[in-house]
């Protein structure tokens, strides 16, 4: 049986976030009626000059820099020739030839639930800039089409990938990176289901200890992590079926239904020279000096695997734990913010990863909309640690308090959840169940130490879980010598 090797490279268009379009002064809001966020320039009116976007250029090296590319001194904008309705100029100005930033890299971390992790390195092959299309919208129940215009012009960078991933888990790890790093920078919202940030899949087989790649389907329609996913994984067992059959992959571009999880074919790949690709005479090359590169350079923010870096050394996190927190820059915000007023790093991380993050990804919030703030979340961190209240408490009140953004020291007074920690309160408690439970009582002392647990569990019941483990145990252990 030949093994097969999995080959992939993607093409990551992220829109910009940028207050107007990329060639003229109409706004980029999301959200307005059709067709309002428009003017000649935009809607491709005959005689207009567009005008490049200063902002356009300085996001886009920004990206390059983070992403260990060279900005280059001179790139030039070309016109991507093709005729559909939602692009009135008949043509995307875009770059070829000469992109804004090549030749850079990102170091994913696979295996990051495992005790050892690998860190692999894909290749940048080019980042450029260009713009946005339109969109159609068609109506069955009126049996017509609608072009809406606001999204064309909007500023893109397109952040192609080289064939160096080989499998759908790395694939979804370079995403995530990648997304991770626009957030970090701000220069782009990162969702996927508004489509400010998508990707096409370049995917083929090849037997392994082949040179060669094999031909590769582009998969589209691929707006979330999961289908970015499950499309990978349909389509490479669609190619090995095919050549196993003794047939051949064409190059071509395919569609993911997301309903039944398949892909199929949209249309024959189109090759460069389809789009007739030249310099646009209307724009004058991009040329940047050393000082404005070197600015960007200084501007840039903390990165993701910088912060990851800072978090292992300065908090003594594992590099799980620490690539965990500093994925999603407000979730590592947040983290820091806890850490800050109760300085137990471990401990925290431990809460934020667990109870915090289920209770955000349940409630389908933002961080920045959570009620519960990182000082909330310290303060029960500290009562569990300074035996105010039980571990089994905490983690009790942790949905209401996040639910609600309580003040959780107020919340356990008011309820009345304060730990016993008072020797002679649970003495009684303890002298009541060892009354109540004489045969286990005889157990534990002829050696059944396991009883401790079943005890344990009595009093926890009587006292609904705010009595002092710790001194429960030594307790028991004094009563039963
Ligand atoms: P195009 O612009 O026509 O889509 P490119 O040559 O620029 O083609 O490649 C686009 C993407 O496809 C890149 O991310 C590249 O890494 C990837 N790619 C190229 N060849 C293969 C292959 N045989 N298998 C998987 N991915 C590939
Ligand atoms: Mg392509
Ligand atoms: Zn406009």
């Amino acid at each position: 049986m030949v093994q097969f090797e999995t080959v992939i490279g993607l093409e990551v268009h992220a829109q910009l976030k940028t207050k107007s379009k990329i060639f003229c002064g109409c706004s980029t809001e999301f959200g307005k009626g059709p067709n309002e966020n428009v003017c000649e320039v935009c809607s491709g009116m005959p005689g207009v000059l567009p005008v490049l976007n200063e902002k356009v250029v300085e996001y886009a090296s920004k990206m390059g820099l983070a992403t260990n590319c060279t900005v280059n001194p001179k790139s030039v904008f070309a016109r991507k020739n093709y005729f559909y309705p939602d692009l009135p100029k008949g043509y995307q100005i875009s770059q070829y030839e000469l992109p804004i930033c090549e030749h850079g890299h990102i170091d994913i971390v696979l295996g990051s639930d495992t005790d050892e992790p690998v860190t692999k390195r894909i290749g940048l092959t080019r980042i450029h800039i260009e713009e946005d299309a339109g969109k159609n919208i068609h109506s069955a129940a009126e049996n017509a089409s609608y072009v809406d215009l606001n999204r064309t012009g909007v500023p893109l960078i397109e952040i192609v990938s080289e064939p160096d991933m080989r499998s759908a888990e790395e694939a979804v790890a370079y995403l995530k990176n990648l997304r991770s790093i626009l957030l970090y920078l701000g220069i782009c919202d990162g969702n996927m289901e508004e489509g400010s940030f998508r990707c096409d899949a370049n995917v083929s087989v090849r037997p392994v200890g082949q040179d060669e790649f094999g031909t590769r389907a582009e998969l589209k329609n691929l707006n979330s992590f999961r289908h970015v996913q499950k499309a990978i994984q349909y389509e490479v067992g669609r190619q090995i079926d095919l050549i196993e059959d003794g047939e051949e992959v064409v190059q071509e571009t395919r569609l993911y239904d997301a309903s039944k999880n398949t892909t199929h074919s949209m249309r024959g790949k189109e090759e460069a020279h389809d789009y007739r690709y030249f310099p646009d005479p209307d724009l004058v090359p991009i040329v940047l000096d050393d000082d404005w590169i070197a600015d960007w350079q200084m501007q840039l923010p903390e990165l993701p695997v910088e912060r990851k870096q800072r978090f292992e050394d300065e908090y003594g996190l594992s590099i799980q734990d620490a690539e965990f927190l500093t994925s999603e820059k407000d979730l590592a915000d947040y983290y820091e913010a806890a850490v800050e007023a109760y300085n137990e790093p471990k401990k925290i991380a431990n809460w934020v990863m667990g109870d915090f993050v289920r209770e955000i990804n349940q409630s389908g919030k933002l961080i920045a909309e959570c009620a519960f703030k990182p000082e909330m979340l310290a303060k029960l961190v500290q009562m569990v640690d300074k035996d105010q209240i039980s571990n089994k408490i905490g983690k009790d009140i942790f949905p209401e308090v996040f639910a609600e953004g309580l003040d959780p020291e107020k919340h356990v007074k008011d309820k009345g959840l304060v730990q016993i920690s008072d020797t002679s309160a649970l003495e009684s408690v303890v002298d009541e169940v060892l009354a109540e439970n004489p045969d286990e009582v005889e157990a534990f002392k002829g050696g059944k130490k396991k009883l401790m647990s079943f005890f344990m569990g009595q009093i926890m019941r009587k006292t609904k879980g705010q009595a002092n483990p710790g001194m429960v145990s030594k307790l028991i252990q004094e009563k039963l010598g």
